[in-house]
């Protein structure tokens, strides 16, 4: 059985970062193929604003397309009630992925709330979690994460681009271009959909995005 990594977040937007976190995890861990699976309804946001799911999923589409090992799938979405990540863990070993072959990656800042997640106990039996680091981010905060968990850690080095989605939704709302923060095509996806021009609240539920 292949190797396979989740790369899961918000993608509101995806960006060069993300695309880049998920070449590099491929790479270093010999993973053979990287779906993305932008979240459906964020359990942790639900009191926040995120841009529509098909807008994101879009998004996500545009800026994998081409990419052999790189797909993304629709299931945190379709699932329509909050989700999380041991439903989506628990999927992919229900088609016969050997949790030694599944690998879950995420936001340093994501994996260091993981104890707040539904189940996280299980998920170093489910998967194998990686995280990448990112300028701006203190790696000394995994130091509290539980034992079991950062046995399970793997955390990739990638080059330093600094790229959020924060930054980018600030640029279109300011009127600056996001040119080669993204790719063209969802460059032109934001343009014409308007995404992102609009001041709106605080959608990072508070974390440094
Ligand atoms: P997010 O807002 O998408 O991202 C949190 C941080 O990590 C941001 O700085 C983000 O950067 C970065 N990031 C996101 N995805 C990344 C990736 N794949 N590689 C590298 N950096 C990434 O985070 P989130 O909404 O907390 O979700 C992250 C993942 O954790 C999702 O798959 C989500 O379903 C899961 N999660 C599960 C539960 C649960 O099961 N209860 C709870 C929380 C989160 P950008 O802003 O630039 O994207």
């Amino acid at each position: 059985m292949s190797k396979t990594g989740i790369m899961g977040g918000t993608f509101d937007p995806i960006h060069y970062a993300h695309l880049l976190v998920a070449e590099e995890c491929r790479r270093s861990l010999n993973i053979d193929r990287i779906v993305f699976i932008p979240t459906g309804t964020p359990p942790h946001k639900r009191d926040h604003a995120v841009s529509p799911a098909e807008d994101r999923y879009a998004m996500t589409l545009l800026a994998t397309a081409g990419v052999a090992e790189f797909s993304v799938s629709r299931t945190e979405i379709d699932r329509r009630m909050p989700t999380h990540t041991i439903d989506t863990l628990r999927e992919f070993l229900a088609e016969g992925i050997a949790p030694e072959d599944l690998y879950f990656i995420t936001g340093l800042d994501a994996i260091l709330a993981i104890e707040t997640w539904v189940d996280y106990k299980q998920f170093p039996s489910l998967c194998t979690l990686v995280t990448a680091t990112r300028p701006g981010y203190d790696l000394r905060g995994l130091e509290k994460l539980p034992r079991e968990i950062l046995q399970s850690l793997k955390v990739v080095e990638i080059p330093q681009v600094s790229i959020s989605s924060t930054e980018i939704r600030e640029r279109v709302r300011s009127g600056r271009g996001i040119r080669f923060l993204v790719p063209h095509l969802v460059e032109t996806y934001i343009e014409s959909s308007g995404l992102y021009r609009e001041p709106g609240p605080d959608i990072t539920g508070g974390a440094a995005v």
